[in-house]
């Protein structure tokens, strides 16, 4: 039997109020990838951070190769073969990327003896990772970065690799590419330890898992073969993984887009001649890469932004130029982009966030009087129908996590008999329990026959609920085609390049 190359003992880390890792052990070993699978607030990141010497543990011991060490920096974690790719990239933006690949090598008498250019270029072709080196960091994208951020640690000598949700910010292929890069790093006897709330990608990669749930490692699996059972370790409940969509019959079309073309806030074109038409019951799913003109048609159908050209019908009456309060009335809800600021008021106590919509108007408000024994009653009867944690209804929004927001904005925003709902990145930053909620209300509501645009980056969301699927790419809505008929590479494919790129690949 192989030993550990690293083994971990009785971690805690505690900061005030929470208990961010409890009592956790980890054994990793040589060649292999270890996942450490947890829920949004887990303790993830934290226990990554105690590894690389950015935090000390309040409790336990950490053994490299046999050896108990202590890891009291960043510098020293690097010297023990240590490297981490942090979620965000930690680069130099306005320097080069030889720059910053040199940044923090060691310098004096015991200077690495190949030179830089040297290593970077074996590095480059050992592990098929390409960088230009001569690139600004800022010019970069998000996977290009990453790529950075690996070399750097391999130049440092890393023997562990920490990769903390590396494919947040990538699309299926370049998530592919990493894997290669992943399994050829763990083939040269390197370990990864590949940190990730997402089961699929986990399930795909790893020999081992370790769930942490609540800053608890609650157990692993090796080899990781049995979803629902990782599920339930770190949800700790049962979750369904029924094919979520088509639940409801698709009926008329009630939206009807016609080439739509509107101007961004720089005067830029964000969409080019958009057309859709979304049905009764229905969830459009609309991918792609932030940026690509996603705020702006949700806008302009929200009565937030003025199209330049095209028409907007609700049940076949035209409803351009209309408000936000008229769309409104006639059954158009939106749940935003931003929720902190445009989804509640951080100041004021749940109870009123929930009546936020009819805050003036009866029975929440009688002549110039609010009445506060009725904003109370409604909000314990939503507290109590869509669950949010909240301890009373005076308690103020900003005290509540992401996911407790995001239930008060649903309660609030979905309620009456709606035609069409505007939804947003909904399950953004939300763990998997407080998703599978919103997913449930938004298909809930399919069932009551309103129909769904939904906007996410997520294609797992998008692939999971949609009924039919589009791409924003460029201002240019690829599709929507039905979502059976598509997949994933596809979609990501169009993410990346939109239709030509496509067809050609097709042809
Ligand atoms: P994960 O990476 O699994 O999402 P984290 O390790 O980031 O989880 O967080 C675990 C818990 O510790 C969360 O409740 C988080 O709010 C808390 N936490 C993390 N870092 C800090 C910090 N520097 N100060 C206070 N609380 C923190
Ligand atoms: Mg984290």
């Amino acid at each position: 039997m192989r030993e550990p190359v690293l083994k971990l003992r009785g971690i805690s880390k505690r900061f005030p109020g929470v208990v961010a890792n409890d009592q956790v052990d980890l054994d990793v070993y040589p060649g292999e990838v270890h996942a450490l699978l947890g829920e949004n607030g887990a303790g993830k990141t934290t226990l990554m951070n105690i590894l690389y010497g950015f935090y000390q543990p309040d409790e336990g011991q950490i053994e490299l190769s046999g050896r108990p060490v202590r890891i009291g920096s960043p510098a020293e974690a690097m010297r023990l073969g240590i490297g981490l790719v942090p979620q965000h990239p930690l680069l130099v933006r306005r320097h080069s990327v030889a720059e910053n690949l040199a940044l923090g090598l060691p310098t004096g008498w015991w200077r690495p003896t190949k030179p830089l250019g040297k290593r970077l270029h074996e590095l480059k072709q050992q592990y098929r990772l390409d960088v230009e080196a001569g690139a600004l960091v800022e010019q970069l994208s998000p996977g290009e970065k990453q790529r950075v951020e690996i070399i750097r640690a391999l130049l440092r000598g890393a023997k562990i690799l920490i990769l903390d949700e590396p494919t947040s910010v990538l699309t299926p292929q370049e998530a592919g590419e990493l894997f290669k890069v992943i399994q050829r790093i763990t083939q040269s006897g390197g370990a990864v330890l590949f940190i990730s709330h997402r089961l699929d990608e986990v399930l795909e990669i790893a020999n081992r898992v370790t769930v942490l749930r609540k800053g608890k490692a609650v157990g692993s699996l090796t080899p990781p073969t049995d979803k629902a059972t990782l599920a339930e370790m770190m949800v700790g409940r049962q979750v369904s993984f029924e094919r979520e969509r088509g639940m409801a019959k698709r009926g008329a079309p009630v939206l009807e887009v016609q080439k739509l073309s509107v101007f961004s806030d720089r005067g830029l074109p964000a969409l080019r001649s958009v057309s859709f038409n979304l049905h009764q019951g229905e969830v459009l799913g609309v991918a792609g890469v932030a940026g690509n003109g996603q705020s702006e048609l949700i806008q302009v159908l929200a009565g937030l932004r003025k199209a330049v050209s095209g028409s907007v019908k609700l049940d076949g009456r035209d409803i351009t130029g209309k408000t936000p309060r008229q769309l409104h009335t006639l059954g158009v809800a939106h749940v935003p982009e931003d929720r902190i600021r445009m989804g509640v008021v951080p100041s004021m106590s749940v109870a009123q966030n929930l009546a936020l919509r009819n805050y003036f108007r009866p029975p929440f408000s009688k002549g110039l009087w609010l009445d506060q024994q009725e904003l109370d009653q409604n909000a314990l009867r939503q507290i109590r129908q869509h669950e949010i944690a909240a301890p009373k209804p005076g308690t103020e929004a900003r005290l509540l996590s992401g996911g407790n927001i995001q239930k008060i904005i649903l309660a609030r925003e979905l309620a009456g008999n709606l035609k069409v709902i505007l939804a947003v990145h909904p399950t953004y930053g939300l763990d998997v329990g407080a998703s599978e909620q919103v997913h449930a209300t938004l298909l809930q509501k399919t069932q009551e026959g309103a129909a769904v645009l939904l906007v996410s980056e997520d294609l797992d969301e998008i692939i999971s609920l949609s009924d039919c699927v589009g791409v924003l790419y460029a201002g240019e809505l690829v599709g929507p085609v039905e979502a059976t008929s598509v997949t994933r590479e596809q979609i990501g494919l169009w993410m990346m390049r939109g239709e030509t790129a496509f067809t050609t690949i097709e042809a």
